[in-house]
């Protein structure tokens, strides 16, 4: 009797760890990729601690990921106007997570090192130019089409892990809603090689700059800052990602003599959704294709490897273990709790701060963020929660 085998719709972090995951178990999986090849584009690039010790699974992937990132020990919250307004040093976490730091790394890196070990193990396979059209589901089994190198293709498996990114098809396809709603503003990454930490004064690698006008965000990866700007929604796509209007902002952030050299420009929307459910019968939703966030605190790929660490252990247990296929509504209570109860509001906490016009409310929130700074105690609660720390543990109490 052939084992039973799990397909997965998309390659990125949370379709990567959710094979990963279930192939080192012995399990056969089959991954299928819409892109042709592996896309390194701008998007995530903070890795929080306790996603590097999930990640020690995995063998020596943190450690690899490390040498090809940088330690952010420091993260700051400062005002254009004003500097800084409090800094806080993750080492207060150590002995709470082997990983008491953020690792700046692009998200495409963690999925180069995830194909390159999923392609040592023959039970592993990765189709790519595979467009996941549909999903059927029978009492025991899956069948997904997926349009092949342009051939109409289908695949049987006995699970379907949705990972296929904020418009998943098979979320669509299962006609599951994604509650929520989109910002009217759009969000513009640049980066450029600029040393802005040698004119801003006491930087760090991760700042989150609040302004009533344009607040911004900086994050360092190697080699380049990337700086997160929203844009006014009535600014057209072509005048927010004109050369002057980048430079107008890059000046506006840090005045210079000379042009900025803008390396990549991306611009996107950002959106707060929640599917309503991520379990239909034999179907599973992880990442970006169960709940999506604003990206300020970096909780949008940490959550999706977290999603798929949850899922993969209870689908092992399922698959190998005998355990009841029940077990999988409770990826659901854990993981959509935590999307709603911290990763949602999280991040919508943190844009409302960021963004703050009422000049009262601003200097409150200032005050509050120094108290906790000055207080070891208060900044190591305040890490727990930005670490995503605080959502682990809460997911693992949820019975
Ligand atoms: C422009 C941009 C910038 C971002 N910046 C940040 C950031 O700064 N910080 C942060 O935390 N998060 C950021 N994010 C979010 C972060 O990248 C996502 O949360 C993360 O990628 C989620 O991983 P995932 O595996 O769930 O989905 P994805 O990484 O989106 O992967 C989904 C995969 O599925 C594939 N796919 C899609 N449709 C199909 C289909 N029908 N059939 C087969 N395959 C399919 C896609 O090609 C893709 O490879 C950003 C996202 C974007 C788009």
């Amino acid at each position: 009797m052939k084992p039973p085998s799990v397909l997965i719709a998309g390659a990125g972090p949370a379709g990567l760890v959710s094979a990963l995951a279930l192939a080192r178990a012995g399990i056969p999986v089959t991954v299928l990729e819409r892109a042709a090849d592996l896309v390194q584009d701008l998007r995530a690039s903070t890795f929080h601690p306790p996603t590097l010790d999930l990640l020690e699974q995995f063998g020596d992937i943190p450690e690899r990921l490390k040498a090809q990132g940088l330690i952010a020990r420091h993260t700051q919250q400062r005002d254009r106007r004003e500097g800084v307004i409090a800094e806080f040093d993750m080492a207060l976490l150590e002995g709470q997570t082997r990983h008491p730091y953020r690792l700046q790394c692009e998200q495409w890196k963690l999925a180069r090192l995830l194909r390159e070990a999923l392609s040592a193990l023959p039970h592993a396979r990765l189709v790519a130019d595979a467009t996941v059209d549909g999903v059927e589901q029978g009492a025991d089994h899956v069948v997904v089409t997926a349009t092949v190198q342009g051939e109409a293709t289908r695949f049987q498996g006995d699970w379907l892990i949705g990972a296929d990114g904020a418009w998943s098809a098979v979320r669509q396809s299962l006609g599951i809603e994604f509650e929520g709603f989109t910002y009217p503003e759009r969000f513009l990454v640049v980066s450029t090689a600029f040393p802005f930490e040698l004119h801003l004064p006491r930087l760090s690698w991760v700042n989150y700059i609040s302004d009533p006008d344009e607040w911004c965000v900086l994050l360092r990866v190697p080699g380049l800052w990337r700086v997160l700007f929203p844009t006014p929604p009535q600014e057209t796509d072509e005048e927010v990602m004109s050369g002057l209007t980048i430079e107008r902002r890059l000046q506006g952030l840090l005045a210079q003599p000379r042009p900025y050299e803008v390396v990549h420009r991306t611009l996107y929307k950002v959106h707060q959704r929640i599917a309503r459910q991520f379990r239909k019968g034999r179907v599973l939703l992880a990442g970006d294709a169960a709940h999506i966030n604003n990206p300020l605190g970096g909780m949008g790929m940490n959550g999706g490897v977290h999603d798929a660490f949850n899922l993969s252990a209870k689908l092992i247990e399922v698959v190998q273990g005998g355990a009841d296929a029940a077990l999988l509504d409770r990826y659901e209570r854990q993981r959509r709790t935590v999307a709603i109860e911290y990763v949602n509001a999280d991040t919508q906490r943190n844009k409302k701060n960021i963004e703050e016009r009422d000049p009262a409310t601003r200097a409150r929130h200032h005050d509050e963020l120094r108290a906790i700074a000055a207080d070891p105690a208060a900044s190591r609660a305040y890490l727990r929660k930005t670490s995503m720390l605080d959502a682990l543990a809460r997911a693992d109490g949820i019975a």
